[in-house]
């Protein structure tokens, strides 16, 4: 590990002026940028450590929805009441994530943030665009089994590995955050994330020195049906190959809404909202699920060793909406 100077941060102002110099990094949990630092994948100069900052606390909003400060842990955000009880989609994430060591470290602000867990930018004597831009990526023509189908470009195919964000963009989540200059942002957590494109390395629209202080959540109708499947290697402590976070409201035997994400399958916690749009509106039944997931995965690429990505991810997309809408024909 290199040397790098360490900074406690006194208050979030502090902490957005001392993290705006260019080598700066935000530590809280330390759960993904400990291990990078260790790598040398990521080397900053600078920590500033922002977990003794008063953003822990979860609060009812005044619209009925709840906000969720950057600073509380995975763990805590889980086994809260409200969130098991008005959104059970998100506590169900969580728990699906990680171990409970590391969710008990891990922060909500953290986890939005955590980096991909793609083989070739972890080991720094593989070409990596992300990690080196413009040294060329190794996992395109390499072992690339849990990468991405969606969203992918010639530059980068890396799977963004959070369930917890996958749950918060079916939730439609705003991130708050507070500039350097005092500004404070609200973000659509749709408009969050970069996709790849040319610049893989630049995966949000965070600004140098920007701190997430709290991640708001809408209020959620009665009667939402909720749901987190994750497809993964072994039963715990892995990475979805492929997850859908669904929220549904029915109608009179009909999809009244849908709000459906995925995770490991795109290169940011992944959306489409053409797939919802399809199915709103409709009596459910398996032929209707099946062209959504034609609709979702139109445009999905495999790379080799992720194509199967393709077909797993269709059958439980299809299997998701089964189970949230009791559908029972064949
Ligand atoms: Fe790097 Fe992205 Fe290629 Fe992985 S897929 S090696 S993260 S450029």
């Amino acid at each position: 590990m290199k040397l790098f100077d360490y900074e406690r941060a006194s208050s979030p102002e502090v902490a957005t002026r001392t993290g705006a110099a260019a080598d700066a990094s935000f530590i809280a949990g330390g759960t993904n940028l400990l291990d990078l630092m260790k790598l040398q994948v990521m080397t900053p100069g600078r920590l500033v450590d922002i977990s003794r900052l008063d953003l822990a606390r979860i609060e009812d909003t005044d619209d009925g929805g709840l906000s969720i400060g950057a600073l509380v842990p995975n763990s805590d955000l889980a086994a809260d009441p409200r969130v098991r009880d008005r959104y059970e989609v998100l506590s169900r994430a969580l728990l699906a994530g990680a171990s409970g060591q590391l969710r008990n470290k891990a922060t909500t602000g953290g986890n939005l943030l955590q980096r991909t867990r793609c083989y070739y930018f972890y080991d720094t004597s593989s070409a990596c665009n992300k990690r080196a831009p413009g040294s060329g990526c190794d996992a395109m023509e390499g072992y690339n089994r849990i990468l991405a189908v969606l969203g992918t470009s010639d530059k980068c195919i890396a799977s963004h590995p959070s369930d917890m964000a996958v749950a918060m963009r079916a939730l439609d989540a705003t991130i708050v955050t507070l500039k350097p200059d005092g500004d404070r942002r609200r973000i659509a957590i749709h408009d969050f994330y970069c996709l790849p494109g040319d610049t893989p390395e630049i995966e949000t629209v965070l600004e140098p020195g920007e701190l997430i202080t709290a991640v708001e959540l809408p209020p959620m109708p009665d009667g939402t049906r909720q749901l987190y499947r994750k497809v993964r290697d072994r039963a715990s402590y892995a990475f979805a190959l492929v997850s859908v976070a669904g929220v549904v409201t029915m109608a009179d035997g009909k999809i009244a809404t849908a709000a459906l994400a995925f995770g490991g399958l795109g290169t940011m916690p992944w959306r489409d909202t053409r797939v919802e749009h399809l199915l709103v509106g409709q009596v459910p039944a398996t032929a209707l699920f099946e062209a959504a997931a034609d609709e979702l995965l139109a445009d999905a690429r495999g790379h080799g060793s992720n194509d199967f990505k393709i077909p797993l991810a269709r059958r439980t997309l299809i299997a998701s909406l089964r189970e949230l809408t009791d559908t029972q024909d064949r």
